[in-house]
């Protein structure tokens, strides 16, 4: 149980950053948010430090002082991770003015950033030397690297090149006790005993602040091709990926499934957003095949087979970058299409590959157990197996008139996705973590003996309970 923060508390820490270095709760509304508006934060003051010497002065002294600390990056998590609902007498340490690209190195192929470096701006550092960093996803312009590596981030191309865990090769990070853990180094064999650095990622926040990265970069492609295509039903749609990756192997980069009710809701809600075919469909596809070689071709071979077989029913392939970038702005603003629309429930759960079709049909089911005119966009990594449920109130219902008057939808929709994913053998989170949102299902459908060693792990480096307390493990 962390301790009151007092007014000598706050005082002393706010000696130990320069001016600019704290400020007010009430000046940081923007700190309290949450992305999908359904929670609010609490703190007693707002720290960013500007180096990790300052951050583990910080967490030293509130770890003598038994005080909770909120590690906070971009403030774009979705499990609430980053805001401390129920308990005001928390610290909220901000990561956002560590934001230096430290070191770039051509030969070794990797880049060193500093924790608050927000993504796009490491996109942007890449690609100035002919690389890539392909960690992505739509809310690039606002995360940042220290809360995607405590989150262990997805995204758009982790079928070809894994999450953030894969996209790392070494971690500095500020312990619970104050020490800094500094393993920066380009290595890619390293194996000298437990893996302290995988042990933070995913962590969220709670075993150690991240304070810097080294990544690893990839070579720019030459050739980016975006495809739009719709196809007649998931099963075909996973017939496509399989076919695209038996001839194009891993320069398929990016394969998202949408739906007919989650193009129809975005192109509502954005203007920009048209749907680039005349034919109709339940589902679509956007595919993204990049690589250094002519791609083309193969890629045309392919589409043209599978439409010729019937398991394509459209297809588009972007001519020009304005184009292309017409296609995924109907992917990327599918989260903000939602919110707007008033999705009462946004899963992120996983299941393997074979059982997608199946576990798209058992949701549907299960959510119209829990009310039969409910209306569902599922969209997402379908080459993952990570797929997004977004539940919306029946047609001419407002969310909040729908949920006041059912008050247990919100918690029912995700048991019902929970039981839909555990049966087709899931995980209840595949890409945005536990935080606080997901405490209790973790416990209900992880191997218990994983608690229990997550516990002992918490135990063994944050005996006080002084990061994040409530994220992960209660
Ligand atoms: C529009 C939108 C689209 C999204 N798309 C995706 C997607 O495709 N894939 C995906 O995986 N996620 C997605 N997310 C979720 C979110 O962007 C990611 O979880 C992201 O990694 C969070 O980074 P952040 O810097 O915003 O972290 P925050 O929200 O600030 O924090 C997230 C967690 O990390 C901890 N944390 C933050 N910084 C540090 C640090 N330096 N050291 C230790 N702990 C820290 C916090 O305490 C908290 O527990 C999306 C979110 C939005 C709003």
């Amino acid at each position: 149980m962390s301790s009151d923060i007092t007014s000598e508390h706050l005082n002393a820490l706010k000696n130990m950053v320069d001016k600019n270095g704290w400020d007010h709760v009430d000046n940081g509304a923007q700190y309290f948010d949450d992305p999908r508006g359904r929670f609010h934060g609490n703190g007693q003051i707002i720290l960013r430090p500007v180096s990790t010497k300052e951050v583990s002065q910080i967490v030293g002294y509130c770890n003598d002082q038994r005080l909770a600390i909120i590690p906070y990056g971009g403030g774009t998590g979705v499990v609430a991770g980053q805001l401390s609902i129920d308990n005001k007498n928390v610290i909220i340490l901000s990561l956002e003015r560590m934001n230096k690209v430290r070191e770039l190195s051509i030969d070794d192929e990797t880049i060193t950033v500093d924790a608050g470096c927000i993504l796009e701006n490491i996109h942007t550092a890449a690609e100035d030397k002919n690389f890539i960093f392909p960690l992505s996803m739509a809310s690039k312009g606002s995360c940042q690297i220290g809360g995607n590596l405590a989150t262990n981030a997805g995204g758009l191309q982790v079928l070809r090149y894994g999450n953030a865990r894969d996209l790392c090769l070494g971690i500095e990070a500020v312990l619970p006790d104050g020490s800094i853990y500094s393993d920066l180094n380009p290595l890619r064999k390293n194996n000298t005993g437990y893996d302290l650095r995988n042990l933070l990622i995913g962590s969220e926040g709670t075993l150690g602040i991240i304070t810097a990265a080294t990544l690893t970069l990839k070579p720019q492609p030459t050739e980016v091709l975006t495809s739009f295509c719709a196809v007649p039903n998931v099963k075909a749609a996973l017939v496509v990926l399989k076919r695209l990756r038996a001839k194009l192997g891993d320069t398929v980069s990016a394969i998202e499934l949408l739906s007919n009710i989650g193009l129809k809701i975005v192109s509502q809600h954005f203007d920009q957003c048209k749907s680039p075919l005349n034919t109709h469909s339940d589902w679509y596809l956007l595919i993204e095949v990049a690589g250094s070689r002519a791609l083309q071709p193969d890629l045309e071979t392919v589409l043209a087979g599978l439409f010729e077989e019937d398991y394509l029913k459209d297809v588009v392939i972007a001519t020009s970058g304005a184009q292309r970038e017409k296609l995924w702005q109907l992917r990327e603003l599918m989260a903000e299409a939602n919110k707007a629309e008033g999705a009462i429930c946004s899963s992120d759960t996983a299941v393997p590959l074979s059982k997608i079709s199946d576990f798209i049909d058992d949701t549907v089911s299960e959510v119209s157990k829990v009310h039969s005119e409910l209306r569902i966009n599922s969209y997402g990594h379908i080459g993952d197996g990570n797929i997004h449920h977004n539940v919306f109130p029946p047609l001419g219902e407002s969310k909040v008139d729908f949920v006041k008057k059912n008050s247990d939808v919100v918690v029912d929709l995700r048991m019902a996705i929970n039981e839909a994913t555990a049966s087709n053998t899931g995980s209840i989170s595949a890409e945005h973590g536990v935080g606080r949102l997901k405490v209790d299902d973790l416990e209900r459908y992880a191997d218990p003996v994983k608690v229990k060693i997550m516990r002992q792990i918490k135990d063994a480096l944050d005996p006080h309970n002084i990061l994040n307390p409530g994220v992960l493990l209660k």
